[in-house]
């Protein structure tokens, strides 16, 4: 069930161009599982924002991490974001959450193929640091495209995750995806899941192309991250 937690900044950085990560505590009684999002707000903006003063994020970091919850976003100019950028180590957020259904099935016979774009990286992120730390070995093949080297957040931590593992593999994507990168995972679509998460058109666009090419609607998950 979700709940309204108050929490504080423990770490901000920028993880790639025009990309902002900002770790919070995690509050002791705060459960998620990975690919689960939180809404993250402050109580005084700096700046005015027709949307008010939170948004919704995925939690990049795994659960198995008790201390800190991770979110990242592309720096846009809104307001909300504006203030964000000013946060400081010790700022007070509020947390509410945990919220989704984004999370891999019970049934670990399953391959998946995980699609971002750009800054949907996240949920990705905080399954694939469970899988492996959690030595689950369940057969993960990520596509992550983003427009340049330089705008690809979590680079090093995702080629050190495919390192640790056996089960993970990542195709980094300069440019967008095309059904070239997608038909070489047509392998066996009967035990195949494909998961697209970016902008809401990366995601209407990519699961058009799967079905084109034969994968069926009912094996297609998607999370569009509205606003971008
Ligand atoms: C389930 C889910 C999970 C999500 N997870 C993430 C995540 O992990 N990371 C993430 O970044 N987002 C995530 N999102 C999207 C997130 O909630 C925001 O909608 C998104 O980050 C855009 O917020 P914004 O404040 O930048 O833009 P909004 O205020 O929503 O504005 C939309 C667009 O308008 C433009 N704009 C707005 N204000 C200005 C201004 N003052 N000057 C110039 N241009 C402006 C920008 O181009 C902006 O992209 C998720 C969404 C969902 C539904």
């Amino acid at each position: 069930m979700s709940k309204v937690y108050t929490s504080k900044v423990i770490r901000k950085g920028e993880i790639a161009e025009e990309t902002i990560s900002i770790s919070v505590e995690r509050p002791p009684s705060f459960e998620f599982e990975a690919g689960q999002y939180v809404q993250l707000g402050v109580e005084a903006p700096l700046y005015p924002d027709p949307k008010g003063s939170s948004r919704v994020f995925s939690i990049a970091s795994s659960p198995l991490n008790k201390n800190e919850l991770e979110i990242a976003f592309r720096n846009t100019g809104s307001g909300f974001k504006k203030t964000l950028f000013e946060l400081r180590v010790g700022s007070p957020v509020l947390l509410e959450g945990p919220f989704g259904h984004f999370v891999l099935p019970a049934q670990k016979n399953l391959k998946h193929i995980f699609i971002a774009g750009g800054i949907g990286i996240t949920p990705f992120l905080s399954i694939i640091e469970t899988v492996v730390n959690n030595k689950e070995g369940i057969p993960i093949n990520l596509l992550y495209a983003n427009r340049s080297t330089e705008s690809t957040a979590f680079l090093k931590k995702l080629e050190k995750l495919e390192k640790d593992s056996d089960c993970v593999n990542v195709d980094f994507i300069v440019g967008r995806i095309e059904a070239q990168h997608l038909e070489k995972h047509i392998l066996n679509l009967n035990d195949t899941i494909w998961w697209i998460v970016g902008p809401p058109t990366m995601v209407t666009e990519v699961s058009c192309v799967l079905q084109q090419i034969g994968v069926l609607q009912k094996t297609i998950r998607t999370e569009a991250f509205i606003g971008y």
